[in-house]
């Protein structure tokens, strides 16, 4: 068994602020998520029970891997506020993670090989079949939290994974003996989420999470979380922004930068814009994370966040969305909050009406229907 002091050193010169290795056996946590699956708490993020088995299997991703080296990158920097109020989660500023940490995996792996550690190898951001936190706490690199994340010392909750299975026996452990933090009686996240997503310490609800709701959630977010979600029009960082293991956290904006679909235009802003995208959208966001839920899921997150954060020139986009746009969902959502925060201002009452007497769609006509009962 190899000791992996080359292994970290690499990794630190290539900017990763966090690096350990975990045993490639299956996650401390497997008969947690197994349970979380059962309950349906992964919401309709069915890759998740797809990958079931495969992500209590480690060792099965990569035939030959015989080791899981674990690197975090801290990403903390300002709270976003766009124009007129909407936030976006702060990891989603800038350039898009995955690709950024994928480059440096691959390159980590490159040099890995150069030195004669064994093949093969996969490097692993986010959305491949491993389940992260808990080997990432396997590997001593951070600590898991009440608010179902992990939490390193300095960087507090703000920082991504990444991982890279390599075909060499490697010492299991961080590269620095660290102090992890601990909640103690802290309790804070649990408090502050506005949806109640947070059901038991370490335990979240997908179907309740904002960031799940704006990102994942691919139909019409249910109307018991419409007002909810506040001023989030891409992810939360609500539960994050409370710890206080984070509060000294380095300020890293110039990692990921700051995409333009964020500027402020004096014109109502990016919600107003996003709400009105039309075929350029993957032009227009390219390279950001806010592609994610795509032009239909973002205008719906847009509209609903314009209903909660109401102003003359939103008025307008959501009318002129309530009328043009393609997507029933997006309709359904501009009917929600025209009724939620605009239903005394003169033609609103008569546009919702038009609109059903047009509306071919049965969920959005429900919305007009349930939009027009309000009053
Ligand atoms: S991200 Fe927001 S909605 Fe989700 S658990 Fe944290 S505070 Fe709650
Ligand atoms: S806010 Fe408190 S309870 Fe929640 S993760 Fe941070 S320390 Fe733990």
């Amino acid at each position: 068994m190899r000791h992996p002091t080359t292994a970290f050193e690499i990794a630190w010169d290539l900017g990763f602020d966090l690096a350990g290795v975990a045993p490639l056996a299956p996650p401390a946590r497997a008969s947690e998520f197994q349970a979380w699956l059962d309950a349906g708490r992964h919401g309709s993020m069915d890759y998740l029970e797809r990958q079931r088995e495969r992500i209590v299997s480690p060792a099965a991703v990569l035939p030959g891997a015989r080791s899981l080296l674990v690197v975090g990158l801290g990403h903390s920097r300002p709270a976003i506020e766009l124009e007129g109020g909407a936030r976006v989660a702060r990891y989603a500023a800038g350039r898009d993670y995955h690709n950024y940490i994928g480059k440096r995996l691959r390159k980590l792996g490159k040099r890995l090989a150069a030195e004669g550690y064994g093949s093969p190898q996969r490097g692993i951001v986010d959305a491949g079949p491993l389940l992260e936190r808990s080997h990432a706490a396997e590997a001593g690199i951070g600590a898991e939290s009440k608010a179902g994340n992990l939490l390193a010392p300095v960087l507090g909750p703000w920082f991504f994974l990444g991982e890279l299975l390599i075909g060499e026996e490697l010492e299991p452990g961080p590269a620095e003996q660290l102090s992890l933090p601990n909640c103690g009686t802290c309790t804070a996240c649990i408090e502050v989420c506005p949806t109640q997503a947070i059901v038991a310490p370490g335990e979240i609800d997908a179907r309740r999470c904002i960031s799940y709701l704006t990102i994942e959630n691919r139909g019409a977010i249910p109307l018991e979380f419409r007002e909810g979600l506040g001023p989030w029009v891409f992810g939360c960082d609500l539960c994050s922004e409370v710890c206080p293991w984070g509060s000294k956290a380095p300020d890293h904006s110039e990692r990921f930068g700051t995409h333009e679909v964020l500027e402020a235009d004096g014109q109502g802003g990016p919600l107003v814009r996003w709400l009105a995208e039309g075929e350029a959208f993957s032009q227009t966001f390219n390279g950001s994370p806010l592609q994610r839920p795509k032009r239909e899921g973002l205008a719906r997150n847009a509209a609903i966040v314009l209903g909660n954060l109401p102003s003359e020139m939103g008025r307008d986009s959501l009318l002129r969305a309530l009328q043009f746009d393609p997507s029933p969902i997006v309709r359904g959502s501009s009917a929600w909050s025209l009724s939620h925060a605009h239903r005394q201002d003169a033609g609103v009452r008569d546009a919702l009406e038009s609109a059903l007497g047009r509306e071919s769609d049965s969920a959005a006509a429900l919305e007009l229907r349930q939009a027009l009962d309000k009053d």
